[in-house]
């Protein structure tokens, strides 16, 4: 299987972190803006555990560390302390297969021009912003989207254009999704495209502020939720208080993954809990595809409100017949399916007592390249199931992600080039069902338009640019023929 390294150096989904103390008798408060960051990254771990890093100030100058792995390992007591001041931003970044000489780069510092930068999302086409910067002179030779679009703010700055006007000068070159918190030495910036496809939100903390990518952030460090930035909106907060400007008219298109399977449980998105959400998911499969089962096991964590929703609908007990090692990270970003299928093992077991001799409903949230759903229904089965049915709270995932959440090119998407059954075969399930498209949208309570559902339905709402060759439109069961990038496996499909 060959891995485009240099596309999927590009992928990204990330947490980002801002916070601003407020004023007290005339100076600003140390409220230990650092140490807030730092718990408020780890509330936001999931959305990133390669690395990550903060940068703060204290008036004067900026401060910053960053390193490898998980939040409560990146990060020393020392190490805080290096961290002084009143405002600080923070960044955990989720790369793929971009390699460890990427992993430190965020937030960016740009000490020539005294900002920094944490950016969550992905610019799919940089070729305005490459052109940019080609005129200016800029070597790009090691710059990701993140990194131009710092490069680009920094050339206004030298062209004589405070920071302000030098974000909102550069904002046309950045297309795609966006979801910023930056700094100087005086004041928070957070800004986010017109369609705000990545969440971002603002809180208050002892008068300060707050900004994270989830609002699970706020409850974290003790902090109260005002309200999301908006789409298209600069908000920027300093001594005195928080201005904003809508910089473009918004287009609201939150990604509908969030709710599917990235946020947390305990975040608010477009003021609706995603575990509530979630929950309806897995009700809503239960009334459209009714089955008698004597069991309903969630594949965990993901899946497990929605399988609650599923059995409080139907009637069928709940059990978690799955064990989920809870000392492992997600297994999705390995590159090769061999790497994938041993790190689920490690992941997850069954509780034979709970599934022997029984009819079983399995609810997972998704199927993106099938590996783990595959694996799932032959441990089920080995651990003496009858029957295993198959419900996924979300419906095929067909079309790629090109807004920083990771999912692969459309010939290694399942969904992409094999129809239901085929998939149901290949995985070895009795029955699979993919909650349907409007039942996803009802049980959001939300229009469809509200949301980004290019993962489904391939209509990107942010110009994915000269991308958009690597996408094929598909009818109702039609499929991409088998590439190079599918496993031998899937072409001979091996079959209970
Ligand atoms: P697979 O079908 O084996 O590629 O993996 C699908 C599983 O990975 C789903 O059950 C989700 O829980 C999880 N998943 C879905 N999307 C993502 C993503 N973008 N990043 C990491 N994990 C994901």
């Amino acid at each position: 299987m060959t891995f485009n390294l240099e596309k999927d150096r590009f992928h990204e989904k990330c947490g980002v972190f801002g916070i601003i103390g407020r004023e007290r008798d005339g100076a600003y408060a140390g409220l230990e803006a650092a140490r807030m960051t730092f718990y408020g990254l780890w509330a936001l771990q999931h959305r990133g555990q390669e690395s990550s890093g903060i940068v703060s100030s204290d008036g004067r100058n900026l401060y910053r560390h960053a390193a490898q792995g998980l939040v409560a390992t990146a990060y020393r007591e020392e190490d805080l302390e290096q961290l002084p001041g009143h405002i600080a931003i923070g960044h955990n970044r989720y790369s793929t297969s971009g390699g460890p000489e990427d992993c430190y780069n965020q937030p960016y510092l740009d000490r020539k021009h005294g900002i920094a930068f944490a950016h969550n999302g992905t610019l799919p086409d940089t070729s305005k912003l490459e052109a940019f910067l080609k005129d200016h002179h800029v070597d790009m030779s090691n710059m990701n989207d993140s990194a131009m679009m710092v490069a680009a703010i920094g050339c206004y700055m030298d062209d004589g254009h405070d920071f302000i006007t030098a974000v909102k000068t550069a904002w046309p070159l950045f297309i795609g999704a966006f979801s910023i918190v930056a700094m100087d030495k005086n004041r928070l910036l957070s800004f986010r495209d017109e369609c705000g496809i990545r969440p971002l939100s603002i809180g208050t903390l002892d008068g300060g502020y707050v900004i994270a990518s989830e609002t699970c952030a706020f409850d974290t460090i003790g902090a109260t939720f005002l309200r999301d930035v908006e789409p298209g909106e600069l908000v920027i907060i300093d001594e005195h208080g928080l201005k904003s400007e809508q910089i473009k008219t918004p287009n609201p298109k939150l990604d509908m993954f969030e709710l599917v399977y990235f946020a947390r449980l305990d975040s608010l998105l477009l003021g609706k809990r995603v575990d509530t959400v979630r929950q309806d998911f897995g009700r809503q499969i239960a009334r459209e595809f009714p089955i008698k089962a004597d069991v309903v096991v969630p594949v965990p964590d993901s899946a497990v409100p929605a399988a609650i929703g599923y059995s409080q609908e139907s009637g069928i007990p709940f059990e978690m017949a799955l064990i989920k090692n809870r000392y492992i990270h997600r297994t999705f970003i390995r590159p090769t399916p061999e790497l994938r299928e041993r790190d689920l093992k490690m992941k997850l077991n069954t509780v034979p007592e709970l599934l022997k001799g029984k009819c079983v409903v399995v609810i997972d949230d998704s199927i993106v390249r099938g590996t783990t759903v595959r694996h799932l229904v032959s441990m089920i089965f080995e651990a003496g199931a009858k029957e295993v049915h198959m419900f996924i709270s979300s419906p095929p995932v067909r079309y790629p992600d090109f807004y920083g959440i990771n999912t692969p090119h459309q010939d290694e998407l399942i969904a992409a080039y094999m129809t239901v059954p085929e998939i149901r075969d290949h995985i070895g399930a009795t029955s699979l069902h993919f909650l349907s498209f409007e039942g996803m949208i009802k049980a959001t309570g939300l229009p469809a338009d509200s949301f980004n559902n290019s993962c489904f339905d391939g209509n990107y709402p942010i110009s994915i640019g000269k991308r958009a060759k690597e996408v094929k439109q598909l009818g109702p069961g039609q499929k991409l023929p088998l590439s190079a990038f599918v496993p031998t496996e899937y072409a001979t499909s091996k079959t209970r």
